[in-house]
């Protein structure tokens, strides 16, 4: 990767408006719907919007686009807002496009009085079909001439209750013949006798996403509006408004969607596997989302850095998953505590040993030259993993065979001596001998064993779960492949192993701390867990790294 990063076109821009005069600072604005929890294509838009003022000198709002008080819920603002601060961004304004509702109802007034809008007594089917095809110019409405007097009255009824849901609309007056779609006469309001989140029942009317969004910007004044690609064709619509309304020009610029393969980026279908119980709800570890990777380890660092790789573009592109997981081993390799777990253990007898209670000092991140050392208890009896052990190894199997030798992770290097078995012939226990000569960090030997071991004290050991992941769909893009998204789930996402054994250490394991289990992956602590059951979720694999373990030593 370059060190010197070129500038995105945002960038670009930016670098214009400020030379050039246009502004003398810039703001922008993250406008979440809360219908739902973020998930990693919002944090796209966060990185980006609040990077750019931060970049530039300026600010950013938090604005919530709770235009729709059917499917908004205080539960997600406050997801939202965590999720935010989490990231690591700021926002200066806390601002919700309901706290304009006033403010739109006295811009719809003017647009009535400039002859801009009016009240449609149509039905919905009846607006559809009027509004004609991309081939084909639509028709007027009937109501479409009526006089700004009655446009006032029957929208001021509107307002104050008089007819029901759908009974009437007020629309722009713009041109039903204009070759894009969204300019032939446009809803601004739609009558929803629906209890609000923050207004609660005080209107029953409620503006459009287009009769709303740009107005809020231009209120705030917003200098960049960014937004992804398919609002590119409501930008003509966007800027008809400001124009119309004589307000702050704020200005829209669109940037392609963040999609990232074996996975689902749409806050609909994240509720769907969450309400139909595919998963342990919005912040499930297999999910796309902040939540669910902030509970499965990831860290706002690695999602930020995910971010900038990934970088902003044009034009619709999948982004890798493996990229994601790339930045969270480069950061969680730089701070996860090291430590030593056996997932599937066999019994290592040190026949020659006798010590009682020795602790072995191990590094907690090599990594890290401020890290410490940890004491792990050493013993007589130790587990080492089943698969660390062969009885008839291959060429090149440099971990434990008969009359092999390997090191013991931070401890001494041990030679197999004997195997036992059960009456069945299955491997039962180790007898190994140590050389006490070779304990790590003072290791007067002069043996060379070219594997090294990660291992628990068999009496010392505790129980712990991990729940191990894979991704959530078996194909690249689940959402275009045919047939419902749902068929493409991964039924092999969540492996749960009820118990491995850790060294004691991991019973201090606190939320917020990553560990990388050696040779096993990086882990974090479950919120699930209890004192009694302690649960670590796996973050993602290490990958390559045995290699690496077997040279450190
Ligand atoms: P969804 O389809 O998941 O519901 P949305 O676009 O409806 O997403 P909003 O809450 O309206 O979600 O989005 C808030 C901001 O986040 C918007 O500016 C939107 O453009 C941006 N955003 C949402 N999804 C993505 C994505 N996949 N990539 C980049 N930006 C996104
Ligand atoms: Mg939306």
């Amino acid at each position: 990767m370059a060190e010197e990063k070129s500038l995105n076109f945002l960038e670009e821009i930016i670098e214009n408006d400020l030379k050039s005069g246009k502004h003398a600072s810039i703001v922008t604005r993250f406008p979440p719907e809360p219908n739902g929890y973020l998930h990693l294509g919002h944090a796209a838009s966060i990185v980006l919007n609040f990077g750019l003022s931060k970049k530039y000198g300026g600010y950013t709002n938090l604005r919530f686009d709770d235009t729709n008080p059917s499917t908004e819920e205080t539960e997600y603002v406050e997801s939202i807002k965590n999720d935010v601060h989490w990231l690591g961004f700021e926002w200066k304004n806390e601002l919700y496009a309901s706290d304009y509702f006033e403010d739109l109802y006295l811009f719809a007034i003017k647009l009535i009085r400039l002859g801009y809008a009016y009240v449609d007594d149509s039905d919905s089917e009846t607006i559809a079909r009027e509004k004609g095809t991309p081939t084909m110019p639509g028709t007027n409405s009937k109501f479409r001439d009526r006089s700004v007097e009655e446009n006032i009255e029957l929208f001021e009824a509107m307002k104050a209750g008089k007819f029901k849901d759908g009974e009437r609309v007020l629309r722009a007056k713009i041109d039903m013949s204009h070759i894009n779609m969204l300019m032939r006469d446009p809803v601004m309001y739609r009558i929803k006798h629906a209890h609000h989140h923050r207004t609660f029942d005080k209107w029953c009317i409620y503006p459009m996403y287009d009769f709303a969004h740009g107005q809020s910007d231009s209120l705030e004044h917003i200098t960049h509006s960014i937004c992804t690609l398919e609002f590119v064709p409501h930008r003509e619509l966007y800027n008809w408004f400001i124009e119309k309304l004589d307000i702050y020009l704020s200005h829209q610029y669109e940037f392609a969607r963040r999609n990232i393969s074996y996975t689902v980026m749409s806050k609909r279908k994240l509720l769907q596997l969450v309400n139909e119980k595919y998963v342990d709800g919005w912040d499930d570890p297999r999910m796309p989302t902040i939540s669910g990777l902030r509970r499965r380890g990831y860290t706002p660092e690695s999602i930020r850095d995910f971010c900038d790789r990934a970088g902003i573009a044009k034009r619709e592109n999948v982004t890798e998953l493996s990229l994601l997981e790339f930045c969270a081993r480069e950061d969680l390799n730089k701070i996860a505590l090291r430590r030593m777990v056996v997932f599937d253990p066999i019994k290592v007898v040190l026949t020659n040993y006798s010590e009682e209670n020795e602790m072995v000092s191990v590094e907690d991140n090599p990594e890290d030259v401020n890290g410490g050392f940890r004491e792990v208890p050493f013993s007589k009896e130790l587990y080492i993993e089943q698969d660390d052990f062969m009885e008839v190894p291959p060429k090149k199997f440099f971990r434990l065979f008969p009359g092999g030798m390997v090191r013991l992770k931070g401890a001494y290097i041990i030679k197999c001596d004997e195997v036992v078995k059960d009456a069945e012939g299955k491997i039962i226990q180790l007898n190994c001998s140590f050389i006490s000569e070779s304990k790590s960090g003072n290791d007067t030997s002069n043996i060379k064993v070219k594997g090294t071991l990660h291992w628990v004290s068999a009496a010392h050991a505790i129980p712990v779960e991990v729940r191990l992941y894979d991704r959530l769909f078996k194909v690249e893009d689940p959402s275009s492949a045919a047939g419902d998204f749902k068929d493409y789930i991964n039924e092999n996402s969540l492996e749960i192993i009820p118990e491995v054994y850790a060294e004691p250490a991991l019973k201090n394991a606190v939320t917020g701390e990553h560990y990388q289990f050696l040779r096993k992956g990086y882990f974090a602590l479950d919120k699930n867990s209890s004192k009694d059951k302690l649960i670590f979720n796996r973050t993602v694999t290490l990958k390559d790294t045995w290699a690496k373990e077997v040279k450190k030593g």
